[in-house]
């Protein structure tokens, strides 16, 4: 059984668990998804693989920050002390992951912009290039981020329109846009797959 937890704190959680379920359907493999509200929900629970949804990311940091939640500085913990462990930050979760706004450094070698193509009347559909899947994304870019620079050329992940969308570090990686709310399950499958390998590298 392969174990993701999902963060829980607020934005588009419950698209993940349907493509999560979908894409480990499609490759036959079992999964929990763990919901991650608090710290607590960490400590209690291995999880194999990590995926922080869009939303807005000052409520998240708010909420997660909380001494009511805690999530947000034992998660960066987590992921700062197991470097290979598979961890999708779409939209607001690739901004927390590119700016922690902690006391320690980026979790992508890049730095980002927030809100970077104008308001949710500028939210739009594209086509994404993306080496990771070896194929055209469908990719949906609401109120999104930007990558504003990125410091290897090889981290790139994903392009659109020539603007760079996605970004990898070791086995994670962060994504300007919305994979849920597409139809293609390709990066789902990828971050299930990449648990597999995890889990079985920590046994
Ligand atoms: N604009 C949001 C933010 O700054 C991100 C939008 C999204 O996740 N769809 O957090």
């Amino acid at each position: 059984m392969i174990r993701i937890g999902l963060v829980m704190l607020q934005g588009s959680r419950h698209a993940h668990i349907t493509a999560l379920e979908q894409a480990a359907n499609e490759s036959n493999i079992d999964i929990e998804v763990v919901e991650l509200r608090s710290s607590s929900d960490l400590i209690s629970s291995e999880i194999d693989g990590i995926i922080i949804p869009g939303g807005e990311s000052t409520t998240m940091r708010l909420i997660g920050n909380s001494n009511f939640s805690g999530l947000l500085p034992s998660l960066m913990t987590l992921i700062r002390d197991n470097p290979h462990i598979p961890v999708m930050g779409t939209c607001a979760g690739a901004i927390l992951l590119t700016d922690p706004q902690d006391e320690y450094t980026s979790l992508i070698d890049a730095s980002i912009d927030r809100n970077a193509y104008g308001t949710q009347t500028n939210s739009f559909q594209a086509d994404v290039q993306t080496s990771l899947l070896k194929m055209n994304f469908p990719g949906v870019f609401i109120r999104a981020p930007k990558f504003r620079s990125v410091n290897n050329p090889n981290s790139i992940i994903a392009t659109c329109n020539g603007e760079v969308v996605g970004v990898r570090k070791n086995n994670l990686i962060a994504l300007t846009f919305h994979p849920e709310l597409s139809k293609n399950r390709g990066f789902h499958s990828w971050l299930i797959g990449q648990a597999v390998i995890y889990s079985e590298g920590s046994k």
